[in-house]
């Protein structure tokens, strides 16, 4: 087993290092936080002096840090993992960074021989530490086929997104899918509850209805947004469009602000108004490819798999 260099030790990293270590590989160990490589060392890795250190002492190098800033300094900057990393090793950055950054690293460390990869996860630090992670890698795929017996050392859904940096990207879409979707319930709950009802059933409909059964994934982005089908509609947008706006008139009724539903209001409009309301009411990603200039097709993504794994992981995150 080769041995492996772990940098960044900390929510997520503590978690995947463990992993990694107990899948029985060689660990070489570093955190600025020393203390948080004590674990680690007692379980018999050693102690990296610098990235650098760490770099030369393995076969993998692997970063978990906060951020682009910290991850620009720790695999170029001085004493960082390019200065001791040798010819033929990889280097892989789990970080959730910046895709251009890693881009630029990889030319630098191609420079010297070296192969990269991002692999950013989703999964939280409980999942770190249970191997429930997602991990989306960018690079060559040649690579990802070598580290995968690492990867799934410590990731249960490990997949390959494309060239170097198209993990960082998949990863980015995800949380700021997901961030857009929380501010959406928050805007939902708070009408619901100020409106008049228990949060129980408010959560109740959430789980049961529609949206509990993921139908805004199948039906609106396999189905129709893949295929570039709107008709005939499953929910037509001339009904989405009353809904949500009998929806923001009780937001205005209870003095609930509400922009991402007014916003999503406006959009429902302003596609009515190119004479779309008989069109599936997801027609409204067609507007934003418009405005967008780019066109999101996947005509092989079948939409029943497509269901099919949403409903077996209703934990994922
Ligand atoms: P964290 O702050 O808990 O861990 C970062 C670790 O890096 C710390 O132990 C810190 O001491 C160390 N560190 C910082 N600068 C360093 C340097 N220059 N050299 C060596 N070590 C350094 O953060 P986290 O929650 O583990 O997140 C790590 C990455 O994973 C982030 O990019 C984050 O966005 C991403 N992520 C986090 C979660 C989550 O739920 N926490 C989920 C998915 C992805």
């Amino acid at each position: 087993m080769e041995t492996v260099g772990f940098i960044g030790l900390g929510n997520m990293g503590g978690g995947m290092a463990g992993n990694i270590q107990r899948a029985g590989y060689p660990m070489v160990v570093y955190d600025v936080r020393e203390e948080a490589t004590r674990p680690f060392l007692e379980a018999g890795a050693r102690l990296g002096s610098s990235p650098a250190d760490v770099a030369g002492r393995c076969e993998v190098t692997l970063t978990s840090l906060p951020g682009p800033r910290e991850v620009e300094s720790v695999a170029v900057g001085p004493e960082g993992v390019l200065e001791g990393i040798r010819p033929g090793d990889i280097y892989i950055d789990l970080s959730t960074s910046r895709p251009t950054l890693i881009r630029e690293l990889e030319v630098k460390f191609r420079a010297k021989g070296v192969h990269v990869l991002d692999a950013p996860v989703s999964g939280g630090k409980s999942g770190a530490q249970t191997r429930n992670l997602a991990v989306m890698v960018g690079g060559e795929r040649e690579i990802f086929d070598r580290v995968k017996p690492l990867l799934d050392a410590f990731g249960d859904k490990v997949f390959y997104a494309g060239e170097i940096g198209a993990g960082s990207v998949a990863k980015l879409v995800h949380n700021m899918i997901g961030h857009g979707v929380r501010q959406a319930i928050a805007e939902g709950l708070t009408l619901g509850v100020k409106a008049g009802v228990e949060p129980e059933p408010l959560w109740e409909c959430i789980r049961r209805g529609s949206l509990g059964r993921m139908n805004i994934l199948h039906e609106g982005v396999a189905r129709t947004l893949f295929q570039g089908e709107f008709e005939p509609p499953s929910f037509a947008l001339g009904l989405a469009r009353k809904d949500i706006g009998l929806a923001t008139d009780l937001g205005r009724e209870f003095n609930v602000p509400m922009p991402v539903a007014n916003l999503a209001e406006q959009i429902a409009i302003e596609a009515m108004n190119r004479g779309w309301g008989e069109m599936d009411s997801s027609v409204t990603f067609r507007l934003q490819e418009e405005v967008s200039g780019v066109e999101v097709r996947a005509p092989h993504v079948d939409p029943a798999r497509a269901a099919r794994f949403i409903t077996t992981h209703p934990d994922a995150e």
